[in-house]
């Protein structure tokens, strides 16, 4: 927007700010994507990509959108017909399954709230029932980005294994890798999915599978039909240093930089960071009055907060209250939630200054919407940073 001074204030929940850093990393030359420079490059990326996801395996890079790996992860693994079992936590977990559903999958969702994560109990009963074993996946988003709801994935797989169910797990870490504590590995998740735009602080245009040994056993039996997707040639291209089609250069120039930052900084105080700005603003919720959509406290969001407005009141005026007169982005209720919720996007190129010159702008916004506050959040959330 030219009329308005200053740094706009991009606080939804993916795209996040970019750094200053990863912007200049960005704009060096692009070089021949099959020359020695690029192998070096690809193949440090490669390596240093994995403790990022916890894991020691692969982790294939696409030039593409986070939707893309989501169809990654289901046609390397899965066959016409094969069941999977969706965890209805929000709109992205909605999405993933209706895409599974397009691409001739058996789709079974265990309904969900949008409140609350996947839920590890309901996915036991389901798979005690499923005695012929027919249900081949189970998807789980980790951090629902619809709702600001972290789902507890090593639940989810206790509840898989103590089941003696062979079905593979998918998770979606989209937007809470390099924000919210994730191990791959540990965890024992199959496959892996995300992307650049969220956590890791870089614009959109990568997305990832890391690929676990029964993940990878699977792929050479699925009969989902792929070609740009397909794990094989990648994988044996990365083996060299290399990609089976032009890959985005440029953004990896970038992911070098924000990898750099990452660990320069260290992921756990990474994760850290995240949980401290998440209590902020949720103490600020709460001195407004107003209510956390994320009902379940062991799964608050350190990535965003979604707000629930009160009644009778407009969610998406708020915003474009907040737009207008203080050039922040917020992010959207999304499907079921349209115009009931806000979210504040709290991850990424962060710090104090940033939450609380966001949260001012969410208080000064309610007032001039006019949606009645009963408290100071901005002070609520400045004593919870002083003294933590
Ligand atoms: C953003 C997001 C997606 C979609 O990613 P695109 O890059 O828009 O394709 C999927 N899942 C989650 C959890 C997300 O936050």
């Amino acid at each position: 927007m030219d009329d308005t001074t200053g740094r706009h204030f991009l606080q939804i929940p993916g795209p996040s700010n970019v750094p200053d850093e990863v912007l200049r990393a960005m704009s060096a030359p692009t070089i021949d994507h099959r020359g020695p420079d690029f192998s070096a490059l690809f193949g440090e990326l490669l390596r240093d990509l994995r403790p990022v996801f916890g894991t020691a395996e692969p982790v294939i890079v696409y030039p593409s959108s986070g939707t893309g790996a989501w169809e990654a992860a289901l046609v390397n693994t899965l066959s016409p017909g094969d069941r999977v079992v969706v965890f209805e936590t929000g709109h992205f977990s909605t999405l993933w399954g209706e895409m599974a559903a397009k691409i001739g999958l058996d789709v079974q969702v265990i309904p969900g709230d949008w409140r609350r994560g996947a839920d590890p109990d309901r996915l036991a009963e389901v798979l005690a029932a499923d005695t012929g074993h027919g249900i081949r996946a189970v998807c789980a988003v980790h951090n629902e980005t619809s709702t600001g709801v972290v789902s507890r994935i090593k639940e989810v797989r206790e509840a898989i294994d103590a089941a003696g169910h062979p079905a593979l797990l998918l998770v979606d870490t989209i937007s809470s890798l390099g924000s919210v504590d994730y191990r791959h590995d540990e965890w024992g998740v199959d496959v892996t999915v995300s992307c650049s735009q969220k956590g890791l602080m870089l614009p959109p245009g990568l997305a990832f599978n890391a690929v676990g040994p029964k993940a990878l056993e699977a792929s050479r039996t699925a009969r989902l039909a792929r070609s740009y997707w397909d794990w094989a040639p990648m994988l044996e291209a990365n083996g060299r240093g290399f990609t089976p089609y032009t890959p985005a250069t440029n953004l990896l120039y970038g992911l070098r930089e924000a990898l750099r930052l990452l660990n320069a900084e260290g992921l756990p105080a990474v994760f850290a960071r995240h949980d401290r700005y998440g209590r902020a603003v949720r103490a600020a919720v709460r001195a407004w009055g107003l209510e956390v959509l994320c009902a379940d406290e062991r799964e608050y969001s350190g990535v965003l907060t979604g707000v629930l407005v009160p009644e009778h009141h407009d969610a998406d005026h708020v915003r474009r209250v907040i737009l207008d007169r203080y050039d922040m982005s917020l992010g959207a209720g999304l499907g079921r939630l349209a115009g009931r919720v806000f979210r504040i996007g709290h991850l990424g190129h962060t710090n104090d200054l940033t939450i609380a010159g966001a949260l001012a702008g969410v208080q000064m916004g309610l007032g001039h919407a006019g949606v009645k506050v009963a408290g100071d959040g901005l002070a609520a959330a400045l004593e919870l940073l002083d003294e933590h």
